[in-house]
């Protein structure tokens, strides 16, 4: 799949439900409404349209949401689609959660294929952890991590870098993060979805964060990849990895390799935008693929060249309406 821009779409990102047990504050507003649960597509929906996708190109698929790993017999279709993975139809699959659920299924995720997961972990302070995801329990999260790690799953934590609650505590991230084996990247908050509070007050762009970094660590530029948009400097102190991803400060939308899929069918060919596609219609209308084959094609045909977020005091309203948990960020 080529867009029109000459970028081939090799990575699919599936929502897979828009609920989650925590209520982050950056995320979701504490009393959200969610979608009716007759809109979701069924976990055989599901799979189909992802192997579409795999037989259209697609080579990586993450699964995410809400909270994916809440969505019930979820593990349905981890194992479908690890099958992709066995027979080489699909290089990678994997999962971005928030740790709940990780003690639970971290060694059946190893089995069907799973090798590297991402957990969002913003603080390692029990009561900062509360304050920011509202519903989370800090202890469940690290028993999930320690359960993955000891099931064979690489980690890597993703932290959203937020002015006055976590900004001050990254250097413990980072030691943390490396001494345990994991690489950190850090995130700027993006403009999405109503929420209650200002997302101006927290917002941190990563250039100043990095500059305060290097008064602490040294930090050099590396070309390291995992086929994402964020940018690497190994931590010399610690011999680590630290991702930078910046889609305020710095667009990263000409390398863009990636679609999104909610878990009502919609297709959002960009993060930032509002144009979508229906693939669940093309899905239902026949037993065969083909028309879904063409709705899919249709859609990447109308990929748009990149998204323009902005944060600021005059921008006060969302770049977009939609929350991150609809295409799972
Ligand atoms: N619940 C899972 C989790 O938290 O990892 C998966 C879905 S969550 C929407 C995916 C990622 O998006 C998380 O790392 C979260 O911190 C990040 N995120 C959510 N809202 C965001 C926002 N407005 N700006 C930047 N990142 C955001
Ligand atoms: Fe849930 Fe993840 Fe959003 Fe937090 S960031 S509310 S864990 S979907």
């Amino acid at each position: 799949m080529i867009d029109p821009f000459g970028r081939t779409v090799s990575y699919l990102r599936v929502s897979v439900t828009d609920r989650c047990d925590f209520r982050c504050t950056y995320c979701m507003a504490e009393n959200m409404t969610f979608l009716p649960k007759k809109d979701l597509l069924t976990l055989e929906e599901m799979n189909r349209l992802c192997s579409a996708f795999i037989s259209k190109g697609v080579r990586k698929i993450r699964l995410t949401g809400g909270e994916p790993l809440v969505r019930k017999n979820i593990m349905f279709l981890v194992r479908e689609l690890g099958r992709h993975v066995h027979s080489g139809g699909l290089d990678e699959l994997t999962v971005t959660t928030n740790g709940s659920q990780l003690a639970r299924y971290a060694d059946e995720l190893y089995d069907c294929g799973v090798r590297r997961i991402n957990v969002s972990l913003d603080t390692l302070d029990p009561a900062k952890f509360k304050a920011i995801t509202r519903w989370g329990d800090f202890s469940k999260v690290m028993e999930g991590i320690d359960a993955a790690q000891k099931a064979g799953l690489k980690i890597k934590l993703n932290a959203v870098a937020l002015k006055d609650l976590n900004a001050a505590e990254i250097p413990e991230m980072i030691r943390f993060a490396h001494g345990r084996g994991m690489d950190l990247t850090v995130i700027e908050t993006m403009p999405m979805g109503e929420i209650e509070e200002d997302r101006t007050d927290h917002y941190l762009p990563l250039s100043e964060l990095r500059a305060d970094l290097e008064s602490e660590f040294t930090l050099a530029d590396i070309p390291y990849k995992t086929g994402g948009p964020a940018r690497y400097v190994e931590v010399k102190e610690t011999g680590g990895r630290l991702g930078f991803i910046t889609p305020m400060t710095h667009n990263f939308c000409e390398s863009c390799n990636r679609v999104r899929l909610t878990c009502t069918g919609t297709l959002y060919m960009c993060l930032g935008q509002n144009d979508a596609a229906d693939l669940r219609t093309a899905l239902r209308a026949s037993e065969s693929d083909e028309y879904l084959y063409a709705a899919i094609d249709e859609a990447i045909s109308r990929k748009p060249k990149g998204h323009d977020f902005i944060i600021d005091r005059q921008h006060r309203k969302p770049a977009v309406a939609r929350h991150m948990s609809v295409t799972g960020g």
